[in-house]
Parts: C-alpha cells; sequence; structure tokens
C-alpha cells in the first residue's frame, strides 16, 4: 500500500509542478474571437502543456499571452506583496467512518503538494488555511470572511463510495478517493482566489470557479483529466438526485447540476476533441453542444490566464 501511495504521490506531484511552475494556464493558445463565436475559427487549437513544451509551442504562446498582459501586470505586482500562503490541515476524525478518507488524504499529502505549487506561483495578500474535517454535512465551502476553506469528509466519503465500486486495484482506490475531493479542491480554491485576488469577473461566480477547477486540472495531463471526469460524474450523480426534487432551484446562486454536468463535460470534450469525442457518440454531450466547446475550452483558458498572471511570483 504505501508503495502504491508514493507511486500516485509522484504521479501527482509532477503533474501539479508541471502546471503550476509554468503560467497556469498555458494551453490555450491564441484565439481569434469574432462575433459570432459559433462561426470563428479557433486559430490553433487547445495545445495540452505537455504537447506544448516539447513542441516549443510553449515559448511562442507564453509571449503572445504577455505581450497582452504585461501593462497590468507591472501595475499590479509593483503594489502586491506575498504575504500569504495556502495551509492545509487535516482534523482527527470522530466517526470512524471517515477514517479511511481522513488517512488516504492525508497519507498522500497530494493537497500539501499542490498548495505548495500554488504558493510557489502565486502572490496570495492572506494565508488561505484548508480544514479537511467533519462538518455533519455532505459540503465543502470557501468562507470569506475568515479566508478559510473547508472540505468536509462527509462529501469526500459520499463520492468515494460511488466511485470505488468497480475498483481493482489499490492504487485505482486510492486514486479515486482523491479524485472525490479534488475538483471540489480546486473550486472552493477559485472562490478564494476570486475573493483575496479581488479578480474582475462577470457571470455566476459558482460557474466561472467550476470552470476554473475543470481547466486547471485539464492541463495537468492524464490525472487531472480524471479528476474532473470524476468531478463530471459526480454532477451527473447530483443530477439524478436533484431531478427528483419536487421544485428545482432555478433562482440558485448555483447551476443546476445536470447543467453544471453539461458544462464541465463541454470543457472536458474541449479541451481535446479527439480523446473525448466518445462523450459525443455516447450520448453523454449532446452534438449541438459539442459543436462550440474546442472554443469554448480555449476562450476559459485565455480569460483564466488572463486574469492570474498579474499575481505570478517573479
Ligand atoms: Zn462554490
Amino acid at each position: 500500500m504505501n508503495i502504491l501511495r508514493d507511486r500516485l504521490r509522484r504521479i501527482y506531484v509532477t503533474l501539479m509542478s508541471l502546471v503550476f511552475m509554468n503560467p497556469v494556464l498555458i494551453g490555450c493558445t491564441e484565439i481569434e474571437i469574432e462575433s459570432n463565436p459559433r462561426e470563428s475559427e479557433i486559430s490553433a487549437t487547445a495545445t495540452p502543456i505537455g504537447k506544448a513544451r516539447s513542441s516549443g509551442n510553449l515559448k511562442r504562446t507564453t509571449t503572445a499571452i504577455n505581450s497582452r498582459t504585461t501593462i497590468q501586470q507591472t501595475a499590479q505586482t509593483d503594489e502586491l506583496e506575498d504575504t500569504g500562503d495556502i495551509l492545509i490541515f487535516h482534523t482527527p476524525v470522530e466517526d470512524e467512518t471517515y477514517q479511511e478518507v481522513h488517512d488516504i488524504i492525508k497519507e498522500s499529502q497530494i493537497f500539501e503538494e499542490i498548495a505548495e505549487t500554488i504558493n510557489e506561483l502565486l502572490i496570495l495578500p492572506n494565508d488561505i488555511p484548508v480544514y479537511f474535517m467533519e462538518c455533519g454535512e455532505e459540503n465543502a465551502y470557501y468562507d470569506p470572511s475568515e479566508v478559510e476553506i473547508t472540505m468536509c469528509y462527509e462529501l469526500i466519503e459520499r463520492y468515494k463510495q460511488i466511485f470505488t465500486e468497480e475498483v481493482e486495484t489499490d492504487e485505482e482506490y486510492i486514486a479515486e478517493v482523491i479524485n472525490a475531493g479534488l475538483f471540489t479542491f480546486f473550486h472552493e480554491l477559485g472562490h478564494a482566489l476570486v475573493d483575496q485576488l479581488e479578480l474582475p469577473i462577470t457571470g455566476r461566480e459558482e460557474d466561472v470557479v467550476d470552470e476554473f477547477a475543470a481547466i486547471i486540472l485539464l492541463q495537468a495531463g492524464e490525472e487531472g483529466e480524471n479528476a474532473v471526469l470524476s468531478g463530471v460524474w459526480q454532477f451527473a450523480v447530483d443530477a439524478e438526485e436533484e431531478a427528483e426534487l419536487e421544485e428545482l432551484t432555478y433562482w440558485g446562486e448555483h447551476s443546476l447540476n445536470i447543467q453544471r454536468y453539461y458544462n464541465m463535460a463541454c470543457l472536458v470534450y474541449g479541451s481535446n476533441p479527439e480523446k473525448y469525442k466518445f462523450l459525443v457518440e455516447d450520448e453523454d454531450l449532446p452534438a449541438e453542444r459539442a459543436e462550440g466547446c474546442e472554443y469554448e475550452y480555449a476562450q476559459k483558458s485565455q480569460s483564466w490566464e488572463v486574469l492570474l498572471s498579474p499575481y505570478y511570483q517573479e
């Protein structure tokens, strides 16, 4: 079990450092935005970071992006000091139901590694503690008044139970437990960054940070992609439950789970239509939506690059 755990940890460390050591969201390349996005051509398709590195596209891509953001970057980073870090805490459990999730997450040290890479990359004004803990409910949230993230074991346990049913090896089991919390972690981190960096977003914040989580993980290689897929299926599972409610919360701050499912499936497909064409073939993503997903992915990746680049460490 230990050997497997270490192997898995190395995979994640590698993927996370690959993402964060470079300008975060360079997977997007230049896109030509025309008045009607559906009709516009994407001048270069989204390039996963690994491919961009090996093919030499990376330099061209980042140069292009940097030239657009230099003025903003100079203006803002002059005034900013990196006086905060993301800090991970594992609260001991009282209910032994959650002991295994607690142990796997703590021992893997994956969230510590992710935090470290983000801390090395981004200027943060305040510490952002992340508490993995029992909450008495299946939930996860960012609290802007305390500037802290709470990740409830109950939520991770719920998805763990669903997604570990068919796994065959210890390695797969551990990966599913971690994936059960990874998408949510990046979603909450998105809220924290929007708040702490005062990022100018429009559109509903809940949708925006779903996109942040998906994009950052999709650019982290195979394991990150699996974590997003796990998030996509989590929305599908929640959507089934939601469909049974008498009244759907159309007025809610979150999109309905079924919409969050399609939005995330669209980004997955758009990040690599060739690889994920099965989503369309299996009718998990309607062809009518899939048509615009490559554009959607490229556009949103580029937006996040522009939003975050003023806060990159020197
Ligand atoms: Zn949220």
